[in-house]
């Protein structure tokens, strides 16, 4: 298929930006211009004049007004590879408030008309399977876990103890977490409620845990056609910690280990997809318990697409350029 050959030239890394409203009309943008050609430009407010500007460009970049369908037509082709056989991981980088959670899950409110991706492709994987069930039979399971200061819990399960992780992978599952057979998307949207609702049961005293840890829910995609052939593929929907810097003055105990995982695992990430896309002899797997996790997904008959997330108030500027360097890296 076209995409799939265009993909292939490009390589099978894409990286988005997506830039969420302003929250209060009159506040001041740092985002001073958008292109069509995934271009964007950011003004720092206190250096107005050209110094202070700065040009990224990306393979899309959404702007305020993007909704959730525009920033899903440009997914909906991966979904399809995931069908055919890909490896696909989809991330939400950015800082804490910059709009990760909205694009995957939707708003905070759960408004049903902005479902974000992880719906949407879900909807889409179950929909290409009633489409194709007389020449494939789908079978489709669902994992969820998530990454807190490098150890793996499984959100899926009554348990919420933390799950001990093997560091040995021999196939696509997570090896510790359950795996729960879905037939429906109202199916793995109960689930990822019962996930929400787990991952808010282990909090410590620090309240916005959500914002401190890695979020995975991996869906599996096992199917057999009418000859027998077998196809095995995951898409693993990764809402990823919070990825502002910590003010170093302000930071001590918990919030100090807390930020020096955040930061390791989001650098080995960015190493990974940088030394993928450079196609590098060595992957830096092993660095971090996300790259680990995912590996079989990030590497060889995968696709990835980033989606970093910047927030555009003008006192965002610091934050919003270094997610923006992070994402002009790997892309
Ligand atoms: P994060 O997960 O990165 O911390 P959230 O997704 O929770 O950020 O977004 C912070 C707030 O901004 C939420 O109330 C969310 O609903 C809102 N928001 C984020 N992106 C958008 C958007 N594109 N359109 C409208 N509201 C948004
Ligand atoms: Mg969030």
């Amino acid at each position: 298929n076209l995409y799939n050959m265009v993909q292939d030239l490009k390589g099978n890394i894409r990286v988005y930006c997506r830039i969420r409203p302003l929250f209060r009309v009159e506040a001041k943008s740092c985002i001073d211009f958008v292109g069509e050609d995934g271009s964007l430009v950011v003004a720092d407010p206190l250096k107005p004049q050209k110094d202070g500007r700065r040009v990224f460009e990306f393979n899309r970049v959404f702007g305020p007004s993007a909704t959730q369908e525009d920033v899903f037509a440009d997914t909906r082709p991966l979904i399809r590879s995931v069908m055919d056989g890909y490896n696909v991981c989809i991330f939400a980088y950015g800082q804490t408030g910059s709009g990760k959670t909205h694009t995957m899950c939707g708003p905070s409110g759960g408004a049903n008309d902005q479902l974000g991706i992880n719906y949407l492709a879900i909807n889409d994987l179950f929909h290409l399977s009633v489409e194709r069930k007389n020449i494939m039979k789908y079978d489709i399971h669902v994992q969820m876990v998530e990454i807190y200061n490098e150890q793996v819990r499984d959100l899926l399960t009554e348990d919420s103890s933390v799950s001990k992780y093997p560091f040995l992978i021999l196939n696509l599952a997570l090896p510790d977490a359950s795996m729960h057979r879905v037939r429906s998307t109202s199916d793995v949207i109960n689930l990822m409620k019962f996930g929400e609702t787990n991952r808010a049961v282990g909090s410590t005293a620090i309240n916005n845990r959500s914002s401190r840890s890695h979020s995975v829910l991996t869906i599996h995609v096992n199917a057999e056609d009418v000859s027998g052939n077998r196809l095995r593929s995951c898409l693993h929907l990764v809402d990823l910690a919070g990825s502002e810097r910590v003010d170093k003055s302000e930071v001590t105990g918990e919030g100090l280990k807390e930020a020096q995982y955040i930061n390791k695992s989001l650098s080995s990430l960015g190493d990974v997809i940088m030394a993928l896309a450079q196609k590098n002899s060595h992957i830096p797997y092993r660095n971090s318990k996300l790259t680990l996790l995912l590996q079989n997904a990030l590497g060889g008959h995968a696709k990835t697409l980033m989606i970093a997330h910047v927030s555009p108030e003008s006192d965002s500027f610091g934050e919003t350029v270094s997610t923006l360097k992070f994402a002009q890296r790997v892309s």
